[in-house]
């Protein structure tokens, strides 16, 4: 069976959590399986463009699959967090949700300048999680080379919105 179609079948769909209306894509069936989550990690890394110095990486299921895909491509992760979990000095990312908004951090010296970053996530569903990682590594002059997820909800249209604003987005599963 090929890569695609072996994930596709360890991501389960749970209608109506967390709330009425929407599908959550439960993707803990494919890290439970060991050649469900090695395939995830080949095929998102193999979604990586040359010379990728960092992974940027957004909590919490983002860190899952960042972290072995920096390793896979030798370059180091930085994780994307919410206000309040890192340490030290942070730069912060408003972004809307359905309703109100959220808000990222990363932290200020997370980056060189010039950096060319590899953002990792699991699943693109509105892009505003996308969006916001992408502006804080912007935000530090470094460079988005990249975006990998596991998988688009192509029905929210957010990989057509980033793209007109030059954030370009490649998943293994539509
Ligand atoms: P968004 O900012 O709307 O693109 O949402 C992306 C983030 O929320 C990702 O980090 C996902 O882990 C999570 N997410 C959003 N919608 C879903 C969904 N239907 N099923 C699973 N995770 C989701």
């Amino acid at each position: 069976m090929d890569n695609r179609r072996c994930l596709t079948g360890l991501i389960r769909d749970v209608p109506d959590w967390p709330t009425a209306g929407v599908v959550f894509k439960d993707i803990t069936p494919l890290l439970a399986d060991p050649a469900g989550f090695n395939a995830a990690v080949v095929e998102l890394t193999r979604l990586a463009p040359a010379e990728v110095d960092v992974v940027v990486g957004m909590e919490a299921r983002g860190f899952i699959f960042g972290a072995p895909v920096a390793m896979a491509l030798g370059a180091g992760f930085v994780p994307v967090r919410k206000p309040g979990k890192l340490p030290r000095e942070v730069v912060e990312q408003e972004f809307a949700l359905e309703y109100g908004t959220d808000r990222l951090t990363m932290h200020a010296d997370a980056l060189q300048p010039g950096a060319r970053v590899l953002i990792v996530d699991d699943i693109l569903a509105t892009g505003g999680t996308v969006a916001a990682t992408a502006a804080l590594v912007q935000a530090l002059d470094a460079e988005v080379v990249g975006v990998a997820v596991l998988m688009e909800l192509a029905f929210l249209g957010a990989r057509q919105r980033l793209a007109e604003q030059g954030i370009d987005i490649d998943p293994v599963l539509v």
